[in-house]
């Protein structure tokens, strides 16, 4: 029997950014429900953000055994038990899980449909065995792995993010189908685990970041033993007997055969059966179309997150969440800022930005003013003899923040003070004046926005001095 559900809100999509409504939302003491058709936690606690981290932290345990040596422990080859690992990954899984079940939104006073939510008109959604009738309703169901029209793909018995997770036995040798960030984390995290990979591109690897500091990570990658193959077209993919795939491409490259393929090609917001059109919500092939307070073109209806296309990433979903609840919840005029959200990708070194890119800069404005540091010049880095990577930082000639990029150890962690640079708009002399504490890498973007006050001649001279004085010790 169907029942009539009057919230004041309706989430669809219980992921980074639903959950992070629903909760906001209930704390205030408004009526929520919460549709979910998948697992609680969506993407990235199932198939995204942690098992890729819980893998790469494995992978990081192995290489820094490989890597003992100029520390005086001895280095050795690890034995990988990758039913071990796979149990790791899972296990760290289970211990967020909690935080995002469906005991724990019912217990905060959030009333949890598990069901598929589809609009029957502007202000009616179904789901189950609910006609749910909301004051606003909020689309938060996030993407799937984008599928390009490769022949012979479908026959071949690919993975996604979906499902590589779920594997026991490690790959032999794991072909991987684009260079974006989650393309790469991977690629390098089975190659540490003992895997053979090779990642196939058909454009630029890691095209969104600064080739600058991007071709430091990629080298890196190469150096352990990945091959990329960049600006390389697939013709088709062939499923070979037993085990395995051969693909192959266009003239003049030999075809590759591999026993597993992984396919990283993008994403697509997930919209198929939720009757947007039915509730009158404007959508085409790009996605969903939202205004810059993530409203769609049914006012009753807002969108966030992956389903809103623009960055998919679990903080700008949650962001998103932050400004659609005090939209809902206070009526205040929000506005999206896409520049403060920073964005990360997990190799070794990880390349961390925020902001704009240099190209980005300059072709925005006429004068900006770049400002360098290198971890080669930073105490810490030494210590652990981490010393490949660079900040990069942009700035108006006046001083004021534009972006910032850091490839390097821990470049995912320092990023974090240059997001709130952004956001607080603050310039190279906020930076430059505060006190870092010592020895830490984030000293490199201290050193960095001092050298914005240095005069470009002597700028090549300090930098020398200060190779002078630490050869002297
Ligand atoms: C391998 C990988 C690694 C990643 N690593 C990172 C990282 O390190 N850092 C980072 O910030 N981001 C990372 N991401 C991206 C991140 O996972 C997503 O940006 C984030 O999960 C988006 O959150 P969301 O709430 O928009 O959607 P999701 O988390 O995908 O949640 C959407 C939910 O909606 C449900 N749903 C869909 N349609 C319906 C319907 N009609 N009715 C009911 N329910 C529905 C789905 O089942 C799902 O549970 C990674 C992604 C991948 C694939």
């Amino acid at each position: 029997m169907t029942k009539t559900l009057t919230p004041d809100i309706c989430v669809i999509g219980a992921g980074a950014g639903g959950l992070s409504v629903a909760a906001a939302a209930a704390a205030f003491g408004v009526s929520v429900v919460l549709v979910e058709k998948g697992s609680m936690g969506g993407d990235c606690l199932n198939y995204g953000c942690v098992p890729s981290k819980a893998l790469i932290a494995a992978a990081r345990h192995a290489q820094a055994l490989r890597e003992g040596m100029p520390f005086g422990i001895g280095a050795a080859e690890p034995e990988i038990d990758f039913e071990a690992v796979h149990r790791h990954v899972q296990e760290t899984i289970a211990s967020i899980a909690p935080n995002d079940s469906a005991e724990r939104f019912t217990a905060l006073g959030v009333e949890v449909i598990r069901a598929e939510g589809r609009f029957a008109d502007a202000s009616t959604l179904l789901a189950g065995e609910a006609e749910i009738r909301a004051r606003r309703f909020v689309i938060a169901t996030g993407s799937s792995p984008a599928i390009p029209p490769i022949p012979g793909l479908d026959r071949s018995g690919y993975l996604t993010n979906e499902t590589i997770f779920t594997l026991t036995r490690r790959p032999d040798h794991l072909i991987v189908i684009g260079a974006g960030p989650m393309g790469l984390e991977l690629a390098q995290a089975f190659r540490r685990l003992g895997s053979m990979v090779t990642v196939v591109e058909a454009g630029a690897a890691l095209a969104k970041e600064d080739p600058e500091l991007s071709s430091v990570a990629l080298k890196q990658l190469r150096d352990e033993g990945i091959d990329i193959r960049e600006h390389t077209r697939i013709t088709h993919i062939t499923r070979l007997g037993g085990h395995g795939v051969r693909v192959s491409f266009t003239t003049g490259h030999r075809a590759l055969e591999g026993t597993h393929l992984l396919l990283a090609t993008g994403r697509a917001p997930n919209l198929d059966g939720l009757g947007l059109d039915k509730a009158g919500i404007v959508h085409g092939e790009w996605g969903l179309e939202v205004n810059a307070r993530l409203r769609t073109s049914n006012r009753r209806v807002y969108a966030l997150g992956d389903a809103a296309g623009s960055m998919q990433l679990t903080n700008a979903a949650s962001y998103h969440a932050a400004l659609v609840v005090r939209a809902i919840l206070f009526r205040l005029p929000v506005r999206v800022r896409h520049d403060i959200i920073p964005r990360v990708t997990f190799t070794e070194p990880e390349i961390a930005h925020v902001g704009m890119t240099e190209p980005e800069a300059r072709q925005a404005r006429r004068r900006i003013h770049v400002m360098r540091w290198p971890y080669a010049e930073n105490d810490r880095a030494h210590a652990e003899r981490r010393t490949h990577g660079h900040i990069k930082v942009i700035a108006t000639p006046r001083g004021r923040i534009l972006g910032a990029t850091i490839v390097g150890a821990q470049a995912g962690e320092l990023i974090n003070l240059w997001a709130l640079a952004l956001a607080k708009k603050m310039t190279v002399r906020d930076i430059a004046s505060y006190v870092a504490a010592y020895p830490t890498f984030s000293e490199i973007g201290k050193r960095a926005a001092i050298t914005y006050f240095i005069p470009a001649a002597r700028k090549t001279l300090v930098r020398k001095l200060t190779g002078f004085l630490r050869k002297l010790g």
